[in-house]
């Protein structure tokens, strides 16, 4: 079966690559590299330099290779800058998706597979998240990405494409070979590894006055091996909607900075700084539904092994894939 896997040179793609290739899957990667490394990309698999809203680049993809599904990773997915500048996210989570999709459909695919977030769910009526939840974005990336899962709807209606849209809630840890390297890192776990390794100073906590036991923000870490196997799993014919994808167990900001001091060994500096613009409080999945459809169940769902696998790859890279 022939994959053809957008943002696999970005962090969950290139695993993702890593682990279809391993499988005996055939993939091409198309990423354009604004975020992703030619150094994550798998060396068995066949790359191709291209953005996602290039219809001719596209087009040539698929005239080239013969598709049978598509996993799409490739987003811009930082939701400060999506509050900043909302037109890159709608062009490109919006109209190069569509780009993508509609391409595909013309040439025959039988499945898409979407990266959604659970920033579609804004804040929460209510924690464990289900999917039948109302869905109110507090931000462009989390509305780009819904708006596409609407798409994915319509095509499923009107053509009977499969799709399947994880809804992802926070995605860390590492393979051996890939893990996290964004050229600007927002993310909590690795900011806090960089303390370790002396690339930062401190941690800074955003907001210790929410409603939750320690006043800082709970989220549902998920390793992202297992957001990938979820994944392989929905290629199945049949399987098609939208599946959240987590743990079920919520970690406050502080619970993970003392679980990297635990994993590392090391004390860790932190400092308290305001709110994030657009953070919920408390994020956590009910993830049933992919455990039932897809026959799917985490191997790593302990939030030590994930930060240990994180802190692994980022103690053996520390300038990430920069030779
Ligand atoms: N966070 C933090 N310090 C950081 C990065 C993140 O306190 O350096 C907080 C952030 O405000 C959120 C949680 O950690 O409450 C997880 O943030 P992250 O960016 O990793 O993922 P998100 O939940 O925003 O997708």
């Amino acid at each position: 079966m022939n994959i053809l896997v957008t943002g696999g040179a970005g962090y969950i793609g290139s695993v993702c690559v890593e682990q279809l290739l391993n499988r005996g899957f055939n993939v091409v990667v198309v990423d354009n590299l604004s975020e992703g490394h030619r150094d994550a990309v798998d060396t068995r698999a066949v790359f191709v330099e291209a953005n996602i809203e290039d219809s001719d680049a596209i087009g040539a993809v698929f005239k080239k290779h013969s598709i049978d599904a598509i996993m799409h990773f490739a987003a811009l997915a930082l939701v400060g800058e999506s509050m900043e500048q909302p037109g890159r996210y709608f062009k490109n989570n919006v109209y190069g998706a569509l780009n993508l999709l509609e391409t595909g459909r013309i040439a025959g695919i039988k499945k898409f597979i979407f990266s959604s977030t659970c920033a579609t769910y804004g804040m929460p009526e209510r924690v464990p998240i289900t999917e039948d939840l109302p869905q109110n974005p507090l931000n462009p990336y989390g509305e780009s990405k819904l708006m596409f899962e609407k798409i994915l709807s319509w095509y499923n209606k009107i053509y009977g494409l499969e799709f399947v849209a994880f809804r992802y809630f926070n995605a860390a840890g590492a393979t051996e070979k890939f893990g996290e390297d964004h050229k600007k890192e927002t993310h909590l776990i690795p900011n806090v590894l960089k303390v370790v390794l002396g690339k930062k100073e401190v941690c800074e906590i955003y907001g210790t006055d929410y409603p939750t036991p320690d006043g800082t923000c709970i989220r549902d870490y998920i390793h992202i091996y297992d957001l990938v196997t979820a994944h392989i799993a929905a290629l199945k014919p049949g399987i098609v909607g939208f599946y959240n994808l987590g743990n079920g167990d919520g970690y406050s900001v502080k619970e993970v900075i003392n679980m990297c001091e635990k994993v590392t060994g090391k004390k860790i500096p932190a400092i308290e700084r305001p709110r994030r613009p657009g953070d919920a409080p408390k994020l956590i999945a009910k993830a049933d539904k992919a455990h039932c459809d897809l026959n799917w169940k985490p191997q790593y769902p302990s939030l030590e092994k994930i930060v240990s696998s994180a802190w692994e790859w980022h103690r053996k890279h520390p300038d990430g894939y920069k030779r």
